[in-house]
């Protein structure tokens, strides 16, 4: 097989995605190796999820800000920029703790199930609230990243 870039070239490897034969030069481009083809796709596809992700917390923010009462008074846990907040925390903590699932829930009964549940949002307000500002920090850092990324 040669390198479908370079036919006069004798292959020395596949795209990772698409098995394309890519010869030494092409396959010096990216880690993992990709054509030029898959490589735009993946750098796409990862700025789309990214940019997915910070829509929803921004919907999610603007949902409980607009569910605030509108006489909040002085408790803080009815004010609008908290009950956003909370809710775009939910979010983050539940994806942060579903990245840590202890293995032995595989085999875990409902009921297990059930109060791991329970635990996991009350917990997920907690670590989402911690966690935030940076899963949103990483998330621009990562998108400009991506943009910049070159063949
Ligand atoms: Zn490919
Ligand atoms: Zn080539």
């Amino acid at each position: 097989m040669n390198c479908f870039y370079h036919p006069d070239r004798p292959a020395v490897t596949t795209c990772t995605d698409c098995g394309k034969g890519l010869c030494s030069e092409c396959a010096s481009h990216s880690t993992p190796i990709l054509c030029p083809e898959c490589f735009d796709k993946r750098k796409e596809g990862n700025i789309r999820k990214d940019i997915r992700s910070l829509v929803i917390y921004v919907l999610l923010f603007i949902a409980g800000y607009s569910l605030a009462p509108d006489d909040p008074g002085k408790s803080p846990e009815y004010n609008p920029f908290m009950i956003g907040y909370a809710l775009v925390s939910i979010v983050t903590g539940w994806q942060f703790l579903t990245r840590y699932q202890p293995l032995f829930l595989q085999y875990a009964s409902i009921v297990i199930w059930f109060f791991y549940f329970l635990v996991k949002i009350l917990l997920s307000v907690w670590v989402g609230a911690i966690l935030s500002p940076f899963i949103i920090i990483r998330k621009i850092y990562r998108i400009v990243k991506y943009w910049k990324m070159q063949y």
